[in-house]
């Protein structure tokens, strides 16, 4: 099967599930995972169940009981990317930077602007994925913190989406030192792997994520719908802007399945322009009018799939709009009920910059965390 089918790779899938038997079955190789979000929001309807229905702590039972060695959370890393992409925002509002700033978060939009935008590249974030910085992390800062020999780790990412497994073949990806994701796995590979394996989330008591690299504020739970990304960066944008630790700031303008959503936000004064869509179609309008110099925003979050990642490539083909609009219900239902509902006041993640980031050289952290794009040929 051919992972390029599709030109920004988003609907060629590539089986994995041998390469990652094979993975599971070496004594030499030690099996960690992240798993997105919205992974868990599809995933019970393999077993014909309703969207969101699986805990997550019997999901990560089920995982460990396929072999997997350690489980760990994609939302760490999604709350670091709000980190890193408010800082980026607000540094170019500040300094006269290249405006507006689009996400970086969906390798199918990159795809996309390398291709048909390549004018536009230097609007685009350079903070990697959350995929991509856990990727990265986990050979580097995991390895350090766990004792275990990074040459041994094999780093799988369990993701709502087909293109995420093109992203993670892409070369610049290898900031560990090492391919920084080994593999990845759709949720529909997923579900496929619990029927092979005889193993029923369903049926096992609860787990936790394995330490170091797993908590999470209701910011990195956004991630999974439209509009999400936009909302979490907007929390942190204010309070690094204000100075001040503010109540979580509900964007609501920025929630539902309109294909385009704006919001605004006053900033001492300032009105900082926000626009979320998702469909490449309305990704392409907005870029035509950056082009064009006739954009009024400041930051765009783009995300190719309807919905967001609840309705990614690689969940399960019953895909409806019902069906999305009822993972995005769970999804705020689920951020709603965290403690912490700010990337800035998850403590793993100041105690990963005060204990590693800022002790190390500062181009070798820009390299972890940020990357590069470039144009691509329109044929493959
Ligand atoms: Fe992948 Fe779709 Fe999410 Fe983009 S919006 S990251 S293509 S699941």
């Amino acid at each position: 099967q051919c992972i390029h089918a599709c030109p920004v790779g988003a609907i060629g899938e590539r089986e994995q599930i041998g390469e990652l038997l094979t993975a599971l079955a070496d004594p030499q190789k030690i099996v960690v995972t992240q798993i997105a979000p919205s992974v868990r929001l599809a995933i019970a309807e393999e077993w014909g169940r309703e969207s969101g229905s699986l805990p997550m702590e019997q999901l990560v039972a089920g995982i460990r009981n396929i072999g997997f060695d350690y489980v760990l959370n994609t939302n760490f890393t999604a709350d670091l990317t709000v980190m890193e992409e408010s800082r980026e925002l607000l540094e170019r509002i500040t300094t006269g930077g290249t405006l507006p700033m689009f996400t970086s978060c969906c390798p199918a939009w990159i795809r996309f602007a390398e291709i048909f935008f390549p004018q536009l590249l230097g609007h685009i974030s350079s903070c990697k994925s959350p995929q991509q910085m856990f990727g990265a992390l986990v050979k580097t800062y995991w390895a350090e913190k766990t004792g275990i020999d990074p040459a041994q780790i094999y780093s799988v990412a369990i993701m709502p989406c087909t293109a995420k497994k093109y992203e993670a073949l892409r070369p610049e990806m290898k900031d560990s030192d090492y391919p920084d994701v080994d593999l990845v796995l759709t949720t529909r590979e997923l579900g496929r792997l619990f029927h092979m394996t005889g193993v029923n989330p369903f049926n096992l008591e609860g787990s936790d994520f394995d330490s170091w690299m797993s908590e999470y504020s209701g910011a990195g739970v956004l991630f999974g719908a439209s509009g999400g990304v936009a909302e979490a960066a907007l929390r942190t944008v204010c309070q690094a802007a204000t100075g001040q630790e503010l109540p979580p700031l509900d964007f609501q303008e920025l929630r539902g399945m309109q294909g385009v959503k704006t919001a605004e936000l006053n900033l001492n004064g300032d009105i900082i322009k926000v626009a979320a869509v998702h469909s490449l179609s309305n990704a392409r309008e907005l870029a035509e009018a950056v082009k064009a110099g006739e954009s009024p925003y400041h930051f765009i979050e783009v995300m190719a799939c309807p919905g967001g990642c609840i309705g990614g490539g690689g969940q399960a083909f019953t895909s409806s709009n019902q069906l999305r609009a009822c993972r995005i219900g769970e999804l705020y239902n689920e951020e709603k009920g965290r403690i912490l509902r700010n990337a800035h006041d998850n403590n793993e993640v100041k105690h990963l910059y005060e204990d590693y980031l800022h002790n190390s050289d500062e181009s070798a952290v820009h390299e972890l965390l940020h990357t590069h794009y470039s144009p691509q040929p329109k044929v493959l």
